[in-house]
């Protein structure tokens, strides 16, 4: 890293100053050949900040190797211009419309110049994709004798993010371009903290990143209505990893580990749990996942498999690409389907394509539907309430379908959207190797966070839409 701040550029200059007199002086005495002196002062000036490069003595070998100027005075008057060569910080914020050209010649760099720092930045750095309200910092040269007119460019910096940055820097009068890039450290943050007003400013405040808040709220939608459930003086805790560079900024918060609410009357600890299949899940220390309005596969038959995922796919009856409104599980002919969540049958007849259909309404935002039963529970019909789990038919190949599965659809204020992806919906509970794998999990998170995680009785009640 450069320290181009901790400079004297005024005792350097007068170091070069006197030393290049001397220099001067005993070459004069001892040579007396006829050589152009540099008029270039840009070539002087560059290594006066180069701290890769100590200036004293490359400037004295510079003159050393070079022929000695005939013309003292010469020497002189271009030490004189040395001398109201001053470096100044500027800085330059694109606005909309802006090229990288246009911004520096707008700040008073010359158009050449621009051009030659254009090329050199274009090896790391896509000048096209500046943003407007992008920042970029330069060092430059001015001249003070003329109304601080800038000379040139020395450093260019555009920052990449808050870890990385590209540099454009003068190097023997060519301008050479390269990334610096932070290294990175992974720490963990576990905190506390009592809610106070709104969540996220009661979270903000204990020091909680702001994506780290999103996180939190957003593992304990929607059985927990952050506007409505939450009351002055509940607690959390959340434990999450973060990346930082080396001055301690946050430059990416990372996964959360442990997240817990302690309301008035129960405390929900969520662990996080890779079960290799489908990424990182959250569960409660029994190894149950929160309960939520929607479940995501509402069937007895717990292993039954996607058979088609919603979206895009080709049709395997109408052999042409259409949109998949819902996801189908394959499943046994007579396999049990529950109601996915609380709500009122609306629907529950043959319905074209989908054969035997139940649709459900669960709320104002959110209501199922499911096709291709091979028949409906008992009791099952339009205006009848069903709570979630409650059995509601019979897993059949009615309608427009090739074999026995569920086809299963969530309705979001009237628009069919992705049953697994939803906020509403519940994963499943764990069991077997899984849960005894998650267990130690729990187990090794308890230890390593004691200080921060309330150890909860085995029983939690979880509050229900
Ligand atoms: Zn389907």
């Amino acid at each position: 890293m450069f320290d181009w701040r901790a400079l004297q550029k005024h005792k350097i200059i007068s170091i070069c100053y006197f030393s290049a007199i001397a220099i001067a002086f005993v070459l004069s005495l001892s040579h007396n050949n006829n050589v152009e002196a540099s008029t270039d002062a840009k070539d002087y000036l560059s290594p006066l900040i180069d701290i890769a490069e100590p200036v004293p003595s490359s400037l004295t070998t510079d003159f050393e190797t070079q022929e000695a100027p005939d013309n003292i005075k010469a020497m002189f008057e271009l030490m004189d211009n040395m001398i109201n060569y001053q470096s100044a910080r500027k800085e330059i914020t694109i606005q909309r419309g802006d090229t990288l050209i246009s911004s520096l010649t707008r700040l008073g760099i010359a158009k050449d110049e621009a051009n030659q720092i254009y090329h050199s930045v274009k090896s790391d750095f896509s000048p096209s994709s500046l943003k407007a309200g992008q920042k970029i910092e330069l060092f430059v040269s001015v001249d003070t004798q003329k109304n601080n007119q800038i000379i040139g460019v020395n450093l260019l910096t555009i920052k990449l993010d808050a870890s990385r940055r590209v540099r454009v820097v003068r190097r023997d009068g060519e301008f050479e371009t390269f990334t610096e890039e932070d290294e990175l450290i992974e720490v963990d943050n576990a905190i506390s903290g009592t809610f106070n007003g709104a969540v996220s400013v009661s979270m903000r405040n204990a020091g909680v990143s702001q994506a780290a808040v999103v996180g939190f709220t957003n593992l304990f939608n929607d059985p927990i209505n952050f506007s409505r459930d939450i009351h002055k003086g509940d607690k959390f805790t959340i434990v999450y990893k973060s990346l930082v560079n080396k001055n301690h900024e946050l430059v990416k918060t990372g996964k959360i580990i442990y997240a817990e609410l302690k309301l008035r009357n129960q405390t929900i600890s969520l662990y996080r749990f890779e079960d290799g299949k489908s990424g990182a899940e959250y569960y409660q220390p029994n190894g149950q996942a929160l309960k939520r309005a929607l479940d995501r596969k509402p069937l007895a038959f717990k292993a039954a498999r996607i058979s088609s995922p919603f979206g895009r796919r080709l049709h395997p009856i109408l052999k042409k690409h259409i949109i998949h409104w819902g996801v189908d599980y394959a499943a046994p002919k007579g396999t049990q389907i529950y109601a996915g969540g609380d709500g009122v049958v609306q629907v529950a007849k043959y319905n074209g394509g989908y054969g035997n259909y139940i649709k459900i309404r669960h709320n104002a935002e959110y209501s199922t539907a499911y096709g291709h039963m091979s028949g409906f529970a008992k009791g099952i019909r339009a205006g009848v309430r069903v709570t979630q789990g409650q059995l509601i038919g019979y897993v059949g190949s009615t309608g427009r379908s090739t074999g026995p599965h569920l086809h299963y659809e969530v309705i979001q204020n009237g628009k069919r959207v992705n049953p697994l992806t939803i906020k509403a919906s519940a994963g499943e509970n764990l069991s077997g190797a899984a849960l005894a794998r998650f267990k130690q999990n729990v187990a090794s998170i308890d230890k390593q966070y004691a200080d921060v995680i309330t150890k909860q009785p085995a029983k939690t009640k979880l509050a229900r839409k």
